[in-house]
């Protein structure tokens, strides 16, 4: 299926993970694809991996998507790359756990300014070739941790936040043609969570054995999980859906 021939996709923090997953699948379906990622050298060498249909290209540009300046300049290189935008999906994230008492203020700020500042400002450089174009689809990475997550109060709160910020783009950016969406990943196995597994001090695999065990269809989830949801929210598959958040997390959240 190719859905997106001709279309050019931008992923945040696409080196890696859920990111690269979701490049991947862009790519495999017909876009060309712009790799945004902080290391510019990771970022190319994803793009260069990426199994391109013919006639589409590949971008890496490094890029800050919590400085003004940085977004700015990624998002001109990629229209004068390639000369439209069509899907903007804003993944780029990390996490800084701790519980309230422990955490640093710092930590509040970086955390708030990669998920929430970061989706704010790749959006708003996007959004005004999209509107040119009469045409686009923003997705943005929610988390199940939206609904309450102890030890991640600057997480919990930037991936509640996505939900607010994605309606409301949803409400201003309909009329011109652009729909907003969110997927909520519950537990994906990449760096992220292996990193929180080493934190709590419990082998990577093991961790995951005992989320899949607490998840209802007994596993946990993949990158490829989330690029398949991206790419039905920014394909014209849903074209009547926009301002949702799609919860993909294996039943996690069903209780
Ligand atoms: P990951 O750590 O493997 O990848 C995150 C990528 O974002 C990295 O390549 C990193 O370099 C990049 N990045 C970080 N800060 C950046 C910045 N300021 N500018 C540009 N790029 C930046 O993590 P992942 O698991 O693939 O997570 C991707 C997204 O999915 C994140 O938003 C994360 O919060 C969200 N998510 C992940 C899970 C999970 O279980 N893995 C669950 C829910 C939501």
């Amino acid at each position: 299926m190719d859905r997106f021939t001709g279309r050019v996709a931008v992923i945040t923090g696409g080196a890696r993970g859920i990111g690269r997953a979701t490049a991947e699948r862009f790519a495999r379906e017909g876009a060309s694809v712009a790799v945004v990622d902080l290391d510019e050298a990771s970022a190319a060498r994803t793009a260069a991996e990426l199994p391109l249909t013919e006639g589409a290209g590949a971008l890496g540009v490094g890029a800050d998507v919590s400085r003004a300046d940085s977004v700015e300049a990624a998002v001109a290189r990629v229209h004068e790359r390639f000369g439209r935008l069509d899907v903007l999906m804003n993944n780029a994230g990390l996490i800084r756990d701790n519980l309230l008492f422990k955490m640093p203020e710092s930590d509040w700020d970086l955390v708030m300014g990669v998920h929430l500042k970061g989706a704010f400002l790749m959006s708003k450089a996007a959004q005004r070739h999209m509107v040119e174009q009469g045409s686009g689809a923003i997705v943005n990475v929610s988390s199940t941790s939206a609904l309450g997550s102890r030890g991640q109060a600057n997480y919990s709160a930037a991936k509640a936040g996505i939900q607010g910020f994605t309606r409301t783009l949803a409400a201003e950016l309909g009329p011109k043609g652009i729909r907003v969406n969110a997927v909520a990943p519950g537990f994906i196995a990449t760096e992220m969570t292996d990193a929180t597994a080493r934190r709590l001090g419990v082998e990577p695999e093991e961790f995951r054995r005992l989320n899949a065990e607490a998840t209802p269809v007994r596993r946990v989830g993949r990158p490829e999980d989330i690029a398949s949801a991206t790419a039905y929210l920014a394909s014209d598959d849903a074209g009547f859906i926009t301002g949702q958040v799609l919860y993909v997390d294996g039943g996690a959240t069903v209780g």
